[in-house]
């Protein structure tokens, strides 16, 4: 018996806000459509997988300040090789600007 899914109200209309955890500005999570749920590359969780981040919000400039001025940093917060490539295609496609 297949379950009946209920469509969810268009998140389209309706962006997420969510405070950065590094400078407390308010910034809106990009939805991503053919994935039907907000981008996770504004989680701090998703990059540094760590319990601790659940919940954990960080804007693109936090992001790009880590990745390009605190390098040590980033390496030791960022341990995933997965994720740092995927870090890198980010930055370097602009889909965090
Ligand atoms: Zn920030």
């Amino acid at each position: 018996m297949k379950t009946k899914k209920k469509k969810p109200i268009s998140p389209l209309n309706s962006p997420k806000e969510v405070q950065c955890f590094q400078c407390q500005k308010t910034f809106s999570l990009t939805f991503v459509v053919p994935k039907w749920d907000y981008s996770s590359k504004n989680n701090w969780d998703y990059w540094t997988e760590k319990e601790e981040n659940k919940g954990k919000y960080i804007c693109n400039d936090c992001l790009l300040d880590l990745y390009y001025n605190h390098k040590k940093e980033y390496w030791k917060l960022v341990t995933n090789l997965r994720k740092r490539q995927q870090m890198r295609t980010y930055v370097y496609d602009g889909t965090i600007s």
